[in-house]
């Protein structure tokens, strides 16, 4: 019940939109989320799609599913495996990216995440030898791509965990289908992944609520206008549960092994791709805003930082170009 209301109150942030005719809505959940999805069409297709091209990636890609390209690469771990070429694309992203971040995103976590068992019942403090054991194969530089083009990768010892990652990707497997389907107006969201395009039929752009972190699922602290991005926030709120009266959230620093600690709250990526924002959310968290900030101007991506004293950091030209209004106690912590 706690995952399920932490997944509900990202969901929130896609904004109501009236739905006016020749517009398809759909809640779902796949992916361990809830799913919501308003598109502009008469096309009735189109949400029977993309929920086939969520469940077609959720196949493959859960690591919880055994018949999965990640649950047979897991389960296997150290052999070469043949896996699908979208999941080898997903692998190959998150790879380059842990290379980039220097391990800040780790897709090699995944023995150390199942550990915690945030997702489960039997969600706790893991003993700290076995943690350590843990950490020692949970190298991403381990995994291999044996041969990309020919989709085949090895976990290398390692459990692999790409639930950073999917949900952004999913949501650029959905644009696509938008455009094939010469959708020009939608919002979709997927738990924390957000992609909204075109104007709403009042010819206004679609806004995005930012969750406060600290309140409940229906309260946000700022609203953004967004068109054609993707918009991704990694949160301390998704998952976690409390032990001896200590929270502990899903966000795992990769050089530890437990929940990131920084001072940080929640991160927001805005980036051209859904799974880059997915990714980026993630990786900035772990870095910490001053760190994050920069990495984010350099890699062309837009990201907001929500601290735990209510601060809010961005980068540059951030509340401009998406008409940042804040709401509430938070208060911005530079004038960029
Ligand atoms: P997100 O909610 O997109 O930030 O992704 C968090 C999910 O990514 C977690 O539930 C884990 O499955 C996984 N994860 C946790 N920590 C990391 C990390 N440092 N690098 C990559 N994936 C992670
Ligand atoms: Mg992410």
């Amino acid at each position: 019940m706690k995952r399920i209301f932490g997944v509900m109150l990202i969901a929130f942030c896609l904004t109501l939109v009236s739905c006016a005719p020749a517009c398809e809505t759909n809640e779902s959940f796949a992916m361990n989320t809830i799913i919501t999805q308003t598109v502009y069409t008469s096309n009735t297709q189109v949400i029977s799609q993309n929920n086939q091209i969520i469940r077609d990636i959720e196949n493959k890609m859960s690591k919880t599913i055994p018949t999965s390209d990640i649950g047979k690469l897991n389960h296997r771990s150290g052999e070469n495996i043949a896996i699908s070429s979208e999941t080898a694309q997903v692998l190959h992203c998150a790879l380059i990216a842990a290379a980039d971040t220097d391990g800040a995103f780790s897709p090699a976590l995944g023995g150390v995440i199942d550990a915690w068992g945030f997702d489960t019942e039997n969600a706790h403090v893991p003993d700290s030898a076995e943690l350590e054991k843990l950490l020692s194969s949970a190298d991403y530089r381990a995994v291999q791509e044996a041969a990309y083009d020919a989709n085949i990768a090895n976990a290398g010892g390692a459990l692999i965990d790409l639930g950073g990652a999917v949900k952004g990707y999913a949501l650029d497997m959905l644009a696509q289908n938008l455009s094939a389907n010469n959708v020009s107006s939608a919002i979709l969201s997927l738990g924390g992944s957000i992609y909204a395009t075109g104007k709403k039929p009042d010819n206004t752009s679609y806004k995005i609520g930012i969750r406060d972190p600290y309140a409940t699922e229906n309260d946000y602290m700022a609203v953004i206008s967004t068109d054609g991005v993707f918009v991704s926030t990694s949160g301390i709120y998704e998952r976690g549960f409390t032990e001896n009266g200590k929270y502990y959230h899903h966000i795992i620093d990769p050089k530890t092994g437990f929940p990131v600690e920084n001072g940080l709250a929640a991160v927001t990526v805005i980036a051209d791709s859904g799974i880059m924002s997915d990714i980026y959310s993630t990786a900035l968290f772990v870095m910490g805003a001053e760190r994050g900030v920069a990495f984010a101007e350099a890699h062309g991506a837009d990201a907001l930082f929500l601290t735990s004293d209510r601060q809010i950091i961005t980068t540059a030209g951030f509340a401009k170009k998406y008409d940042l209004q804040i709401k509430g106690q938070w208060q911005s912590a530079d004038n960029r």
